[in-house]
C-alpha cells in the first residue's frame, strides 16, 4: 500500500467535475484516505509549486491554483503515484491518452485538472502540506 497527493484543481471544481473525478479515482481502485477542500492563497500556491520558480508559467500558474477552491486528497493503493499519475495522464493534455483524466478533462495545459505527486519522498511532503501540522 502507498500514498500519493491528488489535487482536483480549481479549473475542474469550477466546471463541477468533482464527483465524475473521484468517481474515476474509486474505480481505480484508490481508497481515499483524507480529502481537504480549501482555496489556496497566492503565497501558498508559490510554496507549493517552489520547484518550478523562475520558469516562464510560474506567474501564471500561481495566480491559476489560488483562483478558486481545489479539493486536495490523499489516495491510497498499490503503486499509487505511478497509478495516479497514469490515470491522469501527462501534462499536456493533447498528448494524453483518451482515456486519461486530463484529456478527458483539461481544458489546456496550465488548467489540466488534476495534479499528482510525481514521486513516493514528494508525496510525502505534499500529504503534509495539505494534512500536516499547521497546514
Ligand atoms: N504547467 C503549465 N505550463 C507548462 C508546464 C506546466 O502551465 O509548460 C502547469 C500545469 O498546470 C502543470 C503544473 O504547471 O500541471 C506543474 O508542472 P509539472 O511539470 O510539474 O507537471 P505535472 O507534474 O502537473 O504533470
Ligand atoms: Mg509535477
Amino acid at each position: 500500500m502507498e500514498q500519493t497527493l491528488a489535487i482536483i484543481k480549481p479549473d475542474a471544481v469550477q466546471r463541477q467535475l468533482v464527483g465524475v473525478i473521484i468517481s474515476e479515482i474509486e474505480m481505480n481502485r484508490f481508497a481515499i484516505g483524507a480529502i481537504r477542500v480549501l482555496r489556496l492563497s497566492a503565497d501558498q500556491a508559490a510554496r507549493f509549486y517552489r520547484e518550478h520558480q523562475g520558469k516562464p508559467f510560474y506567474e501564471s500558474l500561481v495566480a491559476y491554483m489560488s483562483s478558486g477552491q481545489l479539493f486536495s486528497l490523499v489516495l491510497e493503493r498499490d503503486q499509487a503515484v505511478d497509478e495516479w499519475r497514469r490515470l491522469m495522464g501527462p501534462t499536456d493534455p493533447a498528448k494524453a491518452g483518451p482515456l486519461t483524466l486530463r484529456r478527458r478533462f483539461a481544458i489546456d495545459m496550465q488548467r489540466n485538472s488534476v495534479h499528482g505527486a510525481d514521486s513516493p519522498a514528494t508525496a510525502a511532503r505534499e500529504i503534509d502540506f495539505f494534512f500536516g501540522e499547521g497546514a
